[in-house]
């Protein structure tokens, strides 16, 4: 399952991090997830449950940051948000959007014991 690896790639950092900052806790987690990271945020959990066991940060909570998606339009010259990654722009039409957020999935913050 993919969301295991994320929860285990954030397990990771959250060790890195106790050493650097020194705490021995931590008891919650916010992530910043885009509407494109492709992310199943009910495995996420899931995963974190079984991830986190017997570590630093066993029974913390996940918050999640849903970040929408969001793309500049070089028809329009404007920032427009969108749902699906190749959505044309819903303001002109236009087809040539790049995206410019909600491909987002990192920590953004920590309650640490
Ligand atoms: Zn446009």
């Amino acid at each position: 399952m993919h969301e295991m690896s994320i929860c285990e790639g954030i397990l990771l950092t959250l060790e890195e991090q106790s050493k650097v900052q020194n705490f021995n806790r931590v008891k919650k987690v916010w992530l910043d997830i885009g509407a494109f990271a492709g992310v199943d945020i009910q495995a996420l959990q899931f995963g974190w449950e079984v991830v986190t066991r017997n570590t630093l940060a066993h029974d913390s909570q996940l918050m999640i940051n849903d970040i929408p998606g969001q793309a500049w339009c070089l028809g329009c010259s404007s920032t427009v948000n969108i749902n699906n990654r190749y959505d044309d722009c819903p303001v002109c039409g236009s087809p040539r959007l790049q995206v410019t957020g909600g491909e987002e999935l990192k920590i953004k913050e920590l309650e640490v014991d």
